[in-house]
């Protein structure tokens, strides 16, 4: 039996980029100082702000949203939580039932908007014929609805529960594809239209695994179901090698996502991490078609909405 390295208890895990053991209790009080000095560090969530969590029931939404929740005693904000249910028979309606019940016993106030009364259609029906652009279909339309349903709430912020995994595949996953300043707006709170919620993602520096162990030592429900459609194969690649790579190098994704973080603070002009860079913010326009905000002229929602 191993034992904690910093009060001798049995040990629950150990972290190879830190070289220690932990018990439940000290992981948890490492696991919570670190998303709470992650808040701070980025400017995420100003005292009275209104939260709106992307809660899906996965894992890593349902452990934001009680971290969140937590945070509420310290600085007072209003959590509201979002559930998109896109319609993936054999797998939403588990992760659906996760969310209700959480939301609920945690009092937050819990909203559902569904891919089949917004389009007219559920994600398995919009598939039927071709499965391979699933996730590109499902992220664009899941995205746009939660910033429309985030901003009829009036809420502050949007917050999502991207962990360190998603965010140093997601980084290597824009330079594979030859688009590195997307990586930008996962970070960046866009300012430059008031019609877009800004996102953030205060378990940016939690690994999956550590939000896995947190939520089972919380016990916190998750369901350990996969999603039929999966993520696109480079994305799956991309795990796998990580996941690689850290066991022969433990810290590679801190190392990712704190060269990012590095190459995002050169150009910028003044002020700390959470504030707008001058240089090289990611202004949005208005889509001609909806009228939501865009990179464009026309954003993919309507493209995609107008194909389905
Ligand atoms: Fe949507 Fe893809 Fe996630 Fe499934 S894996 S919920 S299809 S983005």
């Amino acid at each position: 039996m191993m034992r904690c390295s910093t009060c001798d208890d049995e040990a629950i895990i150990f972290l190879h980029y830190a070289n220690k053991h932990l018990c439940a209790r000290h992981f948890i009080r490492m696991f919570e100082k670190r998303f709470r000095s992650t808040v701070r560090e980025f400017g995420m969530l100003k005292k009275g702000e209104r939260v709106a969590v992307g809660l899906s029931g996965g894992k890593d939404s349902t452990v934001l949203l009680h971290c969140l929740n937590d945070l509420k005693k310290d600085l007072p904000f209003e959590l509201v939580a979002i559930t998109i249910d896109e319609g993936i028979s054999g797998y939403r309606a588990a992760t659906l039932k996760i969310a209700k019940k959480e939301a609920k016993a945690l009092g937050i106030e819990h909203h559902i908007v569904s891919f089949k009364k917004e389009l007219g259609k559920t994600l398995d029906s919009i598939l039927k014929t071709d499965r391979s652009r699933a996730c590109s279909y499902c992220g664009v339309l899941r995205r746009g609805l939660l910033n429309r349903k985030a901003r009829e709430l009036k809420a502050d912020k949007l917050a999502i529960g991207h962990n360190l995994d998603d965010i140093a595949q997601t980084v290597l996953m824009n330079i594979i594809r030859g688009e590195p300043s997307r990586s930008k707006r996962l970070l960046e709170p866009v300012t430059k239209n008031d019609a877009f919620i800004p996102r953030i993602r205060p378990l940016l520096r939690a690994p999956e695994k550590e939000v896995a162990i947190y939520a089972m030592v919380r016990d916190i429900g998750i369901d350990h179901r996969e999603c039929p459609y999966a993520e696109s194969a480079l994305r799956q690649d991309i795990r796998r090698h990580l996941n690689e790579l850290e066991e022969i190098h433990p810290g590679t994704k801190f190392k990712i996502l704190s060269s990012f973080l590095q190459m995002k603070d050169e150009g910028r002009d003044s002020g700390g991490r959470g504030s707008e860079s001058k240089t090289q913010d990611p202004r949005l326009e208005t889509c001609i078609g909806c009228g939501e905000p865009c990179s464009g002229k026309r954003c993919k929602f309507c493209e995609m909405s107008n194909t389905i």
